[in-house]
C-alpha cells in the first residue's frame, strides 16, 4: 500500500549553533520498495530562523525515524517544493 513519510534531521545553525530542522516527504508504494518522489519539504533553525538547506558538516547531523504521515491537503506539497526551489535559487545567488 501506497504510504508517505516524513523525515527529519537535525544540524548546526552556520549563524547561531541552534538546531536546524529539516524536513522532507517520501513516498513507498510498498512494504518493500524504496522510497520514491523524495521531496524536501524545508529547513530552519529554531533559533534565529536562519534557512539553511544543507548540513555545513553532513556527518554530524542527526536524522530521525520516518514517520508515517497522512498525504492531503494539509501540505500543499506543490507549492512547498516551489518554496524550496525558490530558497535554492536565491542561495545560488550569493
Ligand atoms: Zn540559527
Amino acid at each position: 500500500m501506497r504510504k508517505q513519510y516524513l523525515h527529519l534531521s537535525a544540524y548546526s545553525c552556520d549563524q547561531c549553533r541552534s538546531p536546524v530542522v529539516a524536513a522532507s516527504l517520501a513516498v513507498r508504494e510498498n512494504e518493500i520498495s524504496k522510497e520514491t518522489e523524495i521531496r524536501q519539504v524545508g529547513a530552519m533553525c529554531l533559533s534565529c530562523g536562519h534557512r539553511q538547506n544543507g548540513a555545513t558538516h553532513p556527518q554530524r547531523a542527526r536524522h530521525f525515524s520516518p514517520i508515517e504521515w497522512e498525504s492531503g491537503s494539509a501540505i500543499d506539497a506543490g507549492r512547498l517544493t516551489a518554496a524550496y526551489t525558490e530558497a535554492l535559487n536565491r542561495a545560488e545567488l550569493h
